[in-house]
């Protein structure tokens, strides 16, 4: 009989200091509360066994796959511009990879228990984290952005200490690669040429195919980063931890902590409790993912030859990162205001209308998606200002090609109406940890057709609803 769940070791065959072999920690008593049946099926997998007794008990941990060898990576990364040299998954495992005819996708369980990188920590998760990631994730994908994928959640039956008892849960991830450029500094930290070279080449074959060499590595990286974070602007996304061990190679979002998004616009915005200093702040996303590259780029150096000529070419390489940012950013909202052909002024335009915003803190989403249906101006505060914009921006449209319905079709399809709100997410949480997974489940249907209006998620929080600080799971 084939394996129900056939998982390749491909990460387990790279040099052993990449990572460790593990099991999840068996939990007491295994219980789905979500099953993202739409993905199994993408992947080739049977969501009835997924379903099953068998398939929860696996992705609880407390079975591992036929022929699977779970592991936890090793990583080290900048926290908030500290150096750490020794990180790692300390509450996940990668059972394994999953075949998919797109490609191999890694399978981890998050919260699975104590590996040797646990430090301090417990190993495991609350569902509150768990559910906010399979909602922010899936919605993430909805919009059209790279991420790692929720395939399940699963609680354990067990209590979880954070600061007080919480139910705990397993969050099983699915993504093209779970490698970070914190991957890449724990080799070159400890001068470990052999494996960087073996690493580069794992990222290359998966990822980047194309890339005949280092240099375009860090090229292909760089421009999948440029497109990833001009992706979370345009949704209002804060990624909210960005270290460079939550930074992925692949260039897809990883490590939903206390990630949110926008609802009044502004661009200093901060939601997470651990950000003090404001560090990884709406605005700052595109300076920060430049650092990080920065690290990545020097990891690279010992892949590049020698060192002087290498160094100037990735330094340029680098530094060419922020105009990147700045085109896929410029493309990313002209679609947002209907406008297909690039023209000068563009970036002015763009500008005026995101200075308006951040006066009144409008709602980033109802504006913008009322920009195609015409109530994006009772949105706003500052209305004139508003029609002083709108006429420019009219007069721009018709100097731009396709017809105003072209336009607003490219709008409708670039200016989500629903997303996860922050207060919402908090309430579903709420409720499913008082055993009511009805609000998530409603939730997880608006957001994940966020094109779609939906009059119970759409709306911004009433005063008095709003959430100013999200946590760490
Ligand atoms: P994060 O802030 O989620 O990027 O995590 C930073 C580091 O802390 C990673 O090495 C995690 O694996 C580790 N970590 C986070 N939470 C826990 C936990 N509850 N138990 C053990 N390790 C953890
Ligand atoms: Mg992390
Ligand atoms: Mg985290």
């Amino acid at each position: 009989m084939p394996a129900a769940l056939p998982l390749g070791a491909d990460y387990a065959r790279l040099p052993d200091r990449l990572f460790v072999r593990v099991d999840p920690t068996p939990v007491r008593a295994p219980h789905a509360l979500a099953l993202n049946r739409p993905l199994a099926t993408e992947l080739g997998l049977d969501a009835d066994w997924l379903a099953s007794p068998e398939g929860v008990e696996t992705l609880a941990g407390n079975r591992v796959p036929e022929g699977a060898q779970p592991i936890a990576q090793a990583y080290a990364g900048h926290q908030f511009g500290g150096w750490v040299p020794s990180l790692g998954d300390g509450r996940a495992v990668l059972l394994g990879e999953i075949a998919t005819p797109d490609g191999p996708r890694d399978l981890v369980l998050k919260g699975a228990g104590r590996t040797p990188y646990s430090r301090g920590g417990d190993g495991r998760a609350w569902l509150g984290p768990v559910l906010r990631e399979y909602l922010v994730s899936e919605a993430m994908h909805a919009m059209g952005l790279p991420t790692t994928r929720a395939l399940a959640a699963t609680a354990t039956g067990e209590t979880v200490w954070r600061e007080r008892p919480l139910p705990g849960a397993v969050l099983a991830r699915v993504a093209r690669g779970h490698v970070r450029v914190g991957t890449f500094q724990y080799l070159a930290a400890r001068d470990d040429t052999e494996a960087l070279e073996a690493l580069a080449r794992h990222v290359v074959a998966r990822h980047y195919p194309d890339a005949a060499d280092a240099f375009d590595l860090l090229d292909a990286v760089l421009a999948a980063q440029a497109r990833l974070v001009a992706g979370w602007m345009g949704v209002g996304f804060i990624h909210g931890v960005m270290n460079t061990d939550n930074t992925s190679i692949s260039g897809e979002t990883i490590d939903y902590g206390p990630c949110a998004f926008l609802d009044g616009y502004h661009p200093d915005t901060v939601y997470s409790s651990i950000d003090r200093g404001g560090r990884y702040a709406y605005a700052r996303q595109p300076d920060i993912a430049a650092w990080n590259l920065a690290q990545f780029a020097g990891c690279l150096l010992p892949l590049m030859g020698e060192r002087d000529a290498a160094l100037d070419r990735a330094q340029a390489a680098v530094d060419g990162f922020a105009a990147r940012v700045r085109d896929e950013w410029r493309a990313t909202f002209r679609a947002k205001l209907g406008l297909a052909t690039p023209q000068d002024g563009d970036d002015a335009l763009i500008e005026r209308l995101l200075a308006l915003m951040a006066t009144g803190r409008d709602d980033f989403t109802r504006v913008f998606a009322g920009l195609a249906d015409g109530t994006a101006r009772a949105r706003v505060t500052d209305m004139d200002g508003f029609d002083a914009w709108a006429a420019d921006w009219q007069a721009r449209r018709a100097r731009d090609t396709g017809g105003p319905d072209t336009q607003e079709d490219r709008m409708r399809a670039a200016n989500p109406q629903v997303i996860p709100r922050n207060h919402l997410v908090e309430a579903a949480i709420e409720a499913a940890t008082q055993g009511d997974l009805g609000l998530f489940q409603a939730m997880f249907a608006a957001v994940t057709n966020p094109y779609t209006p939906d009059p119970t998620f759409e709306e911004p929080p009433l005063p008095g609803e709003e959430i100013e600080a999200t946590f760490c799971g």
